[in-house]
């Protein structure tokens, strides 16, 4: 199966991709997945190097060279296998992790070529498994109900959290303030990048091994942390409950009508499905034949803005204040979206919404910018260029500049530290809090970071709970 033409070794399998012309009009996954044969193909162009760099940009230490040359082998439930001994969720990874900036990032093929595509080829196996697992593979394990851990937040945190403590026999429940689990799984990245069904099946399994979803319950209202270690008896607590407090511009105008957080919108479109209206009863947000401007750079950016071409916009358009190269989203997301339509308008900031007489909105007065010297994030800063000022006719605008810390939790929970920014205060090594028999990873330690890195929190966590409940055999591992 080793290419024999050196030249097959330069380039990646493409990845069967839908028509943009046909995509941008319907929420069906952009990406097709890899047949058998383009799998074996491109599994094959890896050189199965001594010592594997791939494996150092993962931030879970996936084993990529093992589960690839199972792949060559045609052994795809064994490369699964091989990559469920570090990843609960690779269906999930092998679509939305920024592969680009990790483990294709190191691989030494990328030197000179294309990078094998790992992430491609774990969707393969993630998918294929999915598809031929015998029913009744997994199944509800013997439970310590002597130890039991409470996780708050069912993003992918919460569930790496959760499989791990459930495979160790420890009786498992999941609080989840929406009424349906996943976290931004479910509610953020839309159906187009990642079918909600995958989503559902992992949690879905890891209902069968024990773990019990409570959800609509939101800790801090319905429970404290506190009512957690006492009255409802959990020995230990979990916090992952993400960065998913909008943040706005401050700027004129922001409370006109027209104006939205992406995070309101994308949770109405994905999680309510406000595109299937009047099928499921939230409204939604009209973009039809209107002038849609998203503000932001990145993934929630893309999501938003292509979500809106979707819902029929005339116009989507992303407003970036810096230049293209800065962008944080993925080169994988910007180039959809530019194949599909979106407009990117670079280098203008908002300074004010422009409302009519009815208080709609009708257009976003802009400013054009240049880049300066880099600021505290690393990138170039970007400096308004005087007298550059023009108007952009909006009907609709969608304000993607960043999450901050979920508060509640803190704000309800006596002497447990945080930071400047709300975010919670753990030992790195440990991930405990400030407060005995609570720990806490994800988004509300880090701030927004990236799937893999809270399912990397989540079981660094579930590791440092076992430890301190004196548990260490995991008793299965599926
Ligand atoms: P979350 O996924 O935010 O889950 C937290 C959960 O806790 C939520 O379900 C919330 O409802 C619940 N919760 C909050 N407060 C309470 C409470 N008081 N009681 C009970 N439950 C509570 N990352 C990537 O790697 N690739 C991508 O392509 C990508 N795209 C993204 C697109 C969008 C639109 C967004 C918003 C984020 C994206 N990210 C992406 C980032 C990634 O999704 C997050 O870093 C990750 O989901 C964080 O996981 P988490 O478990 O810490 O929190
Ligand atoms: Fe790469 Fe993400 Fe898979 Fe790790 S989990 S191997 S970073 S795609
Ligand atoms: Fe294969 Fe690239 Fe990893 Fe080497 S670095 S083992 S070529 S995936």
């Amino acid at each position: 199966m080793s290419p024999q033409n050196p030249k097959a070794r330069r380039v990646r399998v493409p990845m069967p991709e839908q028509r943009p012309e046909q995509r941008r009009r319907n929420f069906e996954e952009v990406n097709l997945g890899y047949t058998e044969q383009q799998a074996r193909e491109e599994a094959a162009r890896c050189l199965q190097c001594g010592k594997p760099a791939c494996i150092t940009g993962c931030p879970i230490g996936v084993k990529i060279p093992e589960f690839l040359a199972r792949i060559v082998q045609g052994d795809f439930l064994g490369a699964a296998a091989k990559i469920r001994e570090d990843n609960p969720l690779p269906a999930v990874t092998g679509r939305v992790c920024p592969q680009e900036q990790q483990c294709e990032k190191r691989c030494v093929l990328g030197r000179r070529f294309e990078p094998v595509g790992i992430g491609h080829l774990e969707r393969f196996v993630a998918d294929y498994e999915i598809q031929h697992r015998k029913v009744g593979e997994v199944r509800s394990l013997p439970l310590d109900a002597e130890k039991r851990v409470a996780i708050v937040g069912s993003g992918p945190a919460g569930l790496a959290a959760a499989g791990d403590l459930i495979r160790a026999g420890c009786a498992v429940t999941v609080f989840e303030a929406l009424h349906e689990p996943g976290g931004v799984l479910m509610y953020g990245i839309p159906e187009f990048r990642l079918p909600k069904w995958i989503v559902r099946f992992e949690i879905e399994n890891l209902r069968r091994l024990g773990v019990r979803f409570e959800v609509d319950t939101v800790i801090g209202r319905t429970l404290s942390i506190d009512d957690l270690l006492t009255e409802e008896g959990y020995d230990a607590v979990f916090i992952a409950t993400g960065a998913g407090l909008p943040k706005f511009l401050g700027i004129e105008g922001e409370h006109l009508l027209g104006v939205y957080s992406a995070n309101e919108f994308l949770t109405r479109v994905n999680l309510m499905h406000a595109y299937r209206f009047p099928e499921y009863d939230t409204p939604i947000y009209d973009c039809q034949d209107k002038d849609v401007v998203v503000i932001g750079g990145g993934n929630t950016a893309m999501d938003a803005v292509r979500t809106a071409l979707r819902l029929g916009a005339r116009r989507a358009m992303i407003l970036y204040r810096r230049s293209e190269a800065e962008m944080p989203a993925r080169v994988e997301e910007i180039r959809h979206a530019k194949e599909e339509g979106v407009e990117f308008i670079t280098l203008t900031a908002p300074l004010a919404f422009l409302g009519d007489e009815e208080g709609w909105l009708r257009a976003i007065r802009c400013q054009r910018m240049e880049l300066g010297e880099p600021d505290e994030s690393g990138r170039r800063r970007p400096i308004p260029i005087p007298g550059s000022e023009f108007e952009l006719p909006a009907q609709v605008a969608i304000v993607a500049v960043g999450a901050g810390a979920n508060p509640l939790v803190q704000s309800t929970t006596p002497h447990l530290k945080t930071n400047a920014k709300g975010y919670i205060e753990v030992d790195p090594e440990t991930m405990q809090t400030s407060r005995p028999r609570v720990f806490a990873g994800g988004d509300i330690v880090t701030g927004a970071a990236t799937v893999i890195q809270a399912m990397a929190a989540g079981r660094k966590a579930a590791a440092a709970i076992l430890r301190s409940l004196e548990i260490s055999e995991c008793r299965s591992t599926r």
